[in-house]
C-alpha cells in the first residue's frame, strides 16, 4: 500500500457527534432539522437542529454559571495555562479522528487535515496556553505620588461565528485567545460543517475545561448567528465569513449593545510577480498553490496574478501544468489533492461568475466550466482567465473556487498600483530576488497580510492573520489575537495622602 492509500478511510464509519455543546456536554434540543451533506459525494453525514434564541440563551447561562463556579477569568494565570495545554494534548492524542471527520464533513482532503487542521488546532490552542501568564499591563507617565495602571481585562462572555472552509482551525484562533484570556465562549460552527467542531469540544471536559466555558452551538446564520450577535451578556463578537454578512453583523452588534466585533472577511488577493523573481518554477508553485488550495476556498486566495509582462508566457504555462497535475477526488482518499467545492450552490455560484466575467468580455485559458466528478460532489475546473478588466465582475468579486486572473503589467509602479484593490485589503504575495522592492511593494499595498517569495500562511502561529478595508479589522492569531479578547482597564491610584 502507498503512504497516501493507508490515509483511505470509509467515511460511513464515522462517529458523528449529535446535539449543542453547552454547560459540558451534548444537548439535543427541538429546532428546525437541517441535514448536513458530505462536499465529496452529497451524501448525508448527519443531521444538526438549528438552536435559535433558545440555546444560545441556555449556553450564555451555561457560561454565567461556568466563569462564576471556576473562577476562570480571576484563577492563577498558569491554573488556566494547564488546563490548556491538557485541552491541546487531548486535542492531540484525538488528531486522527478528527481529522477524518473533518475530511469528511468538509472540503479539506485526508492528506491535509491528518497533518495539518486537527495538529494545528492543538497547536494553537497551545500556544495561547503559553500567553495566559505572559499578558501585562502598563503604568503610565504621571505627576508624583500617583500610580497610573492599566491593565487588560476579560469581556465576560464572547460571541463567535465561523465559516465552512477550515472549520476547525478558524474556531480556535477564536476559542482559544479568548478563553486564555479569561473569557467564556460561546460560538456557531457553520451550518455546512459543524461535526469537528463539535467533536472537538465535546474532548473538553476530559482536559479539565471547566463546564460552560466552551459552547458550541449549531444553526443557520440569520436565526442561530444573529442570536449570539443580538444576546445582551455577550459583550464582544469575533466574526469570520463573507464581507457582506460581516457588515450586517456589525450593524446588529451596534444596535444590540455597541458590542466591539472583530472581522476577517472576504479577499481579493493579487499575487505580484516581478522579472526578477529568482526561480520561476518555484514562483509558480507558490502562485498555483495559492489559488487551487482547498480549491480557491480560502480567504486569502492569491485571487489575482499580476505579472511583469516579460515572464508572463513561461510563468503561466508552469502555472497550467500544475493547473493539469491536481488530483480532484473524495476527501476521503489519500491521494486525492484537489477539493471538491463544498454544496452544489457554491459549485454554480462559481460557474455563474465565470460566465459573467466571460460574458464581458474575458476568456478562459483553460477551465472555466465544472469538473467531470467521479461522484456526485462538484468540483471545479482550476480556471485561468485573460482580460479580465476592473470593470468585470471576475474582478470585482470574490469566486472563492480555484480561479486566477491574469493582469500584465510594465513597470514596477504600474504593477504595484495594478495589485491594489478598490474594496479588499486582505493579503498579497510579492515575488522578486530585490528584497528592497519586496519592501516597498509591501509598503505600497493597502493589504493587512504581505508575504514575499510565498502566498498562504505559514504554519507559525506568531503571523497575525487580518485584512484592510473591505476585508474587515482586527487580527486572529500572534500576540493581537488575544489582545483583542480583553479590554483595557485604567486605574489611577494617588497616594499622597
Ligand atoms: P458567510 O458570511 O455566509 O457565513 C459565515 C458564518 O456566518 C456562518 O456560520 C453563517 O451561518 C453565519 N451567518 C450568516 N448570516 C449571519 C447573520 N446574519 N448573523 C450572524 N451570523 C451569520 O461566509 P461563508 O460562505 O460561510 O464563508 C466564506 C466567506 O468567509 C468568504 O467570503 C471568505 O473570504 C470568508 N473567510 C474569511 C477569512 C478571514 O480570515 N478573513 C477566513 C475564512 C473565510
Amino acid at each position: 500500500m502507498t503512504a497516501a492509500a493507508s490515509l483511505d478511510f470509509d467515511p460511513n464509519t464515522l462517529d458523528v457527534p449529535a446535539g449543542h455543546f453547552v454547560g459540558g456536554r451534548l444537548v439535543e434540543r427541538p429546532g428546525e432539522a437541517i441535514l448536513v451533506l458530505r462536499p465529496s459525494d452529497h451524501q448525508p453525514i448527519g443531521t444538526l437542529s438549528d438552536g435559535g434564541e433558545a440555546v444560545v440563551d441556555e449556553a450564555v447561562a451555561a457560561a454565567k454559571a461556568g466563569l462564576a463556579a471556576s473562577r476562570w477569568a480571576t484563577v492563577s494565570p498558569r491554573e488556566r495555562a494547564r488546563v490548556l495545554h491538557r485541552f491541546a494534548d487531548v486535542v492531540e492524542a484525538n488528531a486522527p479522528a478528527l481529522a477524518r471527520l473533518e475530511a469528511a464533513n468538509s472540503t479539506r482532503p485526508i492528506a491535509e487535515t491528518s497533518v495539518r487542521d486537527a495538529v494545528r488546532t492543538a497547536g494553537v490552542i497551545r500556544y495561547y496556553a503559553e500567553f495566559c501568564d505572559k499578558l501585562e499591563g502598563d503604568i503610565t507617565a504621571t505627576e508624583g505620588s500617583v500610580l497610573s495602571l492599566v491593565k487588560g481585562e476579560p469581556y465576560g462572555i464572547v460571541g463567535a461565528v465561523v465559516p465552512w472552509n477550515f472549520p476547525m482551525i478558524t474556531a480556535a484562533w477564536k476559542f482559544a485567545p479568548a478563553l486564555a484570556a479569561g473569557n467564556a465562549v460561546v460560538m456557531k460552527t457553520s451550518e455546512l460543517t459543524p461535526f469537528s467542531l463539535i467533536a472537538l469540544a465535546v474532548l473538553s471536559p476530559e482536559a479539565g475545561l471547566p463546564a460552560g466555558l466552551l459552547n458550541v452551538v449549531n444553526g443557520l446564520g440569520h436565526t442561530t448567528g444573529s442570536a449570539i450577535v443580538r444576546h445582551p451578556d455577550i459583550r464582544k463578537i469575533s466574526f469570520t465569513g463573507s464581507t457582506a454578512t460581516g457588515a450586517k453583523l456589525m450593524a446588529e452588534a451596534a444596535l444590540n449593545g455597541l458590542k466591539p466585533v472583530t472581522l476577517e472577511l472576504g479577499g481579493k488577493s493579487p499575487q505580484l510577480v516581478f522579472a526578477d523573481a529568482a526561480d520561476l518554477d518555484a514562483v509558480a508553485g507558490h502562485v498555483a498553490r495559492g489559488f487551487l488550495g482547498n480549491a480557491g476556498q480560502v480567504c486569502t486566495a492569491g485571487s489575482r496574478l499580476v505579472v511583469q509582462r516579460s515572464v508572463a508566457e513561461p510563468l503561466i504555462e508552469k502555472i497550467e501544468a500544475s493547473c493539469a497535475a491536481v488530483r480532484a477526488g473524495p476527501t476521503w482518499e489519500g491521494a486525492t489533492t484537489f477539493s471538491p467545492i463544498v454544496s452544489a450552490r457554491q459549485a454554480e455560484r462559481i460557474d455563474q461568475l465565470v460566465r459573467a466575467t466571460i460574458a464581458e468580455g474575458a476568456t478562459a485559458r483553460i477551465g472555466g466550466r465544472p469538473l467531470e466528478a467521479r461522484n456526485a460532489g462538484a468540483w471545479y475546473a482550476p480556471t485561468i482567465l485573460e482580460g479580465v478588466t476592473e470593470a468585470m465582475t471576475g474582478f470585482r468579486e470574490e469566486f472563492f473556487g480555484p480561479v486566477l486572473s491574469v493582469h500584465r503589467f510594465d513597470d514596477v509602479d504600474e504593477g504595484i498600483a495594478m495589485a491594489g484593490h478598490p474594496v479588499y485589503g486582505l493579503a498579497a504575495s510579492v515575488y522578486t530576488a530585490d528584497i528592497g522592492k519586496a519592501l516597498r511593494a509591501s509598503d505600497r499595498i493597502a493589504a493587512g497580510m504581505v508575504w514575499v517569495n510565498h502566498h498562504g500562511r505559514a504554519p507559525e502561529f506568531t503571523f497575525p492573520a487580518g485584512g484592510f478595508n473591505g476585508s474587515g479589522f482586527g487580527k486572529d492569531m500572534g500576540r493581537a489575537g488575544i489582545e483583542g479578547f480583553q479590554r483595557q482597564k485604567a486605574v489611577w491610584i494617588d497616594y499622597a495622602a
